[in-house]
């Protein structure tokens, strides 16, 4: 297929599955006309506009019921480490973040720890909370109420319910999806010891926060041993739900890299290859109105080059706290990230945890309680007002 029928197909509602399986393998001039029509795409819908996210990150706790092979945030109880923190703590931390200029809290954590470590669930006791949602959702209202942040959490599985009781102080939630073959669950795989990581069950969290109208982060994890059609079926997954709810704000792509301390030291790191093309994939899939983001941090001297391949937005960027999920990739400054952008010849643009669309354009995804403050922090066309603009 020429790259004509790729640009022809992509405006219209995004490519097909057959012509996607087709572009999964591209190499060569076929990958540059793969990577010049998703850069064409964005363009076109974005313009010369990336975004990124001043955020605070809060890991609320590390304790976590799975073991995915390329974890390096948990730790069992007991590990050096292993840490919850205390509301004092987590209190301090966004008063960090908020007199820094950060607009986001982004809670990250282990999964329901409390269900395979008594150790979890005393340390839960101790702070008056039964599972560790019941205490992120207080968390979450405490940021939001006594520092202006704006919380964000990526807590794994919920029910309907706690997506409704996150929702209320959470203008928006993320799961990743990482990818939702059930092979992964299979002996000797990434999932193999990670319950939570069963595709149904975060796709059942996707959809409820559809069903309430919650904007909602996700995405892929490539190269933790799926296969290229694998990461296609996974994005068309998301295009559905998507068509239904309309409330995926972005869907991250992120590179598996091996590291010495996880199960799955000895695999080899996701090529940049791969990355590119699932990058490029994403887009021509899901459309130009979808936000893509990876994280600059995973992949050094490559901003030009995801660009290139679709992306419109770099994630969090944290000026207080150093991303607690990858610690051995410190986050660029954000005058270095302004600059690299500029290079190719794109603006740098800071957003809220919430998209601007979200806030500006679609109808019924903001909660009443939590619409003063976001309109607080946004100006005219729904982006961030920044540090410098604030009086
Ligand atoms: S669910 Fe998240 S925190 Fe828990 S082991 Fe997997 S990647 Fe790590």
């Amino acid at each position: 297929m020429a790259f004509e029928n790729l640009t022809d197909s992509a405006p219209a509602g995004g490519i097909s599955p057959e012509s996607a399986a087709h572009w999964t393998e591209a190499k060569g001039s076929a990958l540059l006309d793969l990577l010049r029509a998703a850069c064409a795409l964005r363009d076109e819908a974005k313009g010369d506009t990336v975004t990124y996210s001043r955020k605070v990150f809060i890991p609320l706790t590390n304790l976590c019921r799975d073991d995915c092979g390329y974890c390096t945030f948990k730790r069992d109880p007991g590990q050096p480490g292993a840490k919850t923190l205390s509301p004092d703590e987590v209190l301090e931390i966004a008063r960090r973040g908020a007199a820094s200029g950060c607009k986001e809290a982004l809670f990250s954590l282990g999964d329901k720890p409390e269900l395979r470590f008594p150790e979890a669930a005393q340390e839960l006791a101790k702070y008056g909370y039964r599972t560790t949602v019941e205490y992120l959702v207080a968390m979450c209202q405490r940021v939001f109420e006594e520092t202006g942040l704006l919380p964000h959490a990526n807590p794994g599985t919920l029910s309907r319910r706690e997506v409704a009781q996150l929702g209320e102080w959470c203008p928006s939630i993320g799961i990743m999806l990482e990818n939702l073959t059930p092979r992964l669950r299979e002996p000797g795989m990434a999932h193999a010891a990670a319950p939570d990581k069963a595709p149904g069950a975060r796709m059942a969290t996707l959809r409820f926060a559809g069903e309430q109208r919650i904007p909602f982060t996700t995405g892929l994890l490539v190269g933790i041993g799926e296969s290229p059609q694998e990461r296609v079926e996974t994005l068309f997954e998301i295009k559905r739900l998507h068509e239904t709810h309309g409330h995926i704000q972005e869907v991250i792509i992120q590179n598996f890299r091996a590291k010495p301390e996880i199960p799955m030291a000895d695999w080899p790191d996701a090529t940049l290859t791969d990355l590119l093309r699932t990058i490029a994939l994403a887009r021509l899939i899901l459309g130009g109105e979808m936000n893509i983001q990876a994280p600059p941090n995973l992949t050094p001297e490559v901003y030009p080059l995801l660009l290139l391949a679709g992306i419109n937005d770099w994630g969090g960027v944290s000026p207080v706290t150093p991303d607690h999920i990858n610690p051995e990739a410190p986050w660029p400054e954000i005058e270095a990230l302004a600059r690299h952008s500029a290079e190719a010849g794109y603006k740098l643009r800071e957003r809220l945890t919430v998209y601007p669309e979200f806030i500006t354009q679609k109808s019924g995804f903001l909660r009443e309680n939590l619409k003063d403050a976001v309109a607080a922090l946004a100006d005219a066309d729904g982006y961030a007002i920044t540090h410098e603009k604030r009086p």
